[in-house]
């Protein structure tokens, strides 16, 4: 919490200047993704990717340390000057006739390359077979279900109702549903035991899947009144938090992991954890944002209404292994007496898992449509 409150002041101590303005000015492509909260400015020689509160920066894969993160200020993106000059250099600046000897240097090599990749390319979409390929780009088959807690944890706790005993009934109706629709699905639990944040992930690697849902309910320790006012469902994905809310909802479900010492347990990732570990699920991200826009639609509509925006980011350490795209979604408050009331109901519970089951067919549908352009 410190940290990120030191970046936001060092940030105010250096001169910002607008990515996208940047981006013009270098003759740079500007691409934003509002959802992975991250930006990309590429240009003929460079790639380089920001993510917003994280001072590092991916340039054509090597990590930068920035001067400050990016900030997401009035519908803007902030990066500081220096980092500009940095990643950069402005054109006086450089020798022309060296830089030109590089340019003409480089050139044959990166066509070559090119034409390698392309290659191989090719090769590995002819010669792969489904099985070997990565989750995210294969077909959606295997789902797994993860109904948070069980057991001595018992979860966030209602005025009725243990969030532990609503995730796993909602958990076993989302699998007839999607039983139905013809996926393979597991369950990190059937029944109320104990099981460690970490050995979800493993159950989960182990068994291959392909999409994983981890269930929990939501809650604040606050006023009566404030508990009455906040209501409402929230998918999150594994993304640097950017609210201390965010950050305080993964402390509360990172908490049985340090309670119950768990191994290689901690209630926050560092800066630089977040930045490998971001290398390290890049090529589930994009599906998990995807599943996530999925939810946010099967969702509205429903009973329980999107909170703060209904999606964000956090470091959910039962996210953290997967291998495989993940989201964690809070159902609704349990502290809350609405929401409380409508996912003990059967007839909320039902509603609630058939919308999930939704959510994943119609990513199913989106993931293998995107596999048909590809050719697969
Ligand atoms: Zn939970």
């Amino acid at each position: 919490m410190l940290l990120l409150f030191g970046w936001a002041l060092s940030f105010a101590d250096v001169t910002a200047v607008d990515a996208e303005s940047v981006s013009k000015k270098i003759g740079a492509s500007f691409h934003w993704f509002p959802v992975q909260k991250s930006f990309i400015l590429v240009t003929e020689k460079d790639t380089a990717k920001f993510a917003v509160g994280i001072p590092y920066a991916s340039v054509n894969g090597s990590t930068i340390d920035l001067t400050a993160s990016p900030v997401l200020d009035d519908g803007h993106l902030w990066i500081a000057e220096e980092d500009v000059n940095k990643l950069f250099p402005p054109k006086s600046e450089a020798k022309a006739p060296e830089a030109k000897a590089n340019t003409a240097k480089a050139e044959p090599a990166k066509a070559a390359d090119k034409k390698e990749a392309t290659k191989d390319a090719a090769k590995t979409v002819t010669a792969t077979k489904p099985k070997n390929e990565t989750a995210g780009t294969r077909e959606v088959k295997t789902i797994v279900i993860d109904p948070g807690h069980g057991g001595k944890d018992s979860g966030a706790l209602g005025k009725n109702a243990q969030e532990k005993d609503i995730v796993l009934a909602v958990s076993k109706l989302l699998k007839k549903d999607l039983e139905k629709a013809g996926f393979n699905v597991k369950m990190t639990r059937d029944k109320d035991v104990f099981i460690e944040l970490g050995q979800r992930a493993n159950l989960a690697n182990q068994w291959d899947g392909d999409l994983f849902i981890s269930l929990h309910c939501n809650a604040i320790d606050a006023s009566a009144e404030r508990k009455k006012q906040i209501k409402g469902f929230h998918v999150y994905v594994l993304r640097a938090p950017e609210s201390e809310e965010d950050k305080a909802i993964a402390r509360r479900e990172n908490k049985v992991a340090t309670l119950y010492g768990e191994k290689n347990a901690k209630e926050e990732l560092s800066p630089i954890e977040w930045f490998k570990l971001e290398a390290r699920l890049e090529k589930y991200k994009q599906n998990s944002y995807m599943f996530t826009e999925e939810m946010l639609k099967a969702m509205d509509g429903g009973k329980i209404k999107r909170q703060a925006g209904g999606v964000g980011g956090a470091g959910f350490m039962v996210l953290v292994g997967a291998l495989m795209p993940a989201v964690l979604f809070e159902i609704g408050f349990i502290s809350n007496l609405e929401d409380e009331a409508y996912m003990m109901s059967k007839a909320g519970q039902e509603d609630i898992a058939a919308r999930i089951a939704k959510a994943v067919s119609t990513y199913k549908d989106a993931v293998h449509s995107y596999r048909e352009t590809l050719g697969r």
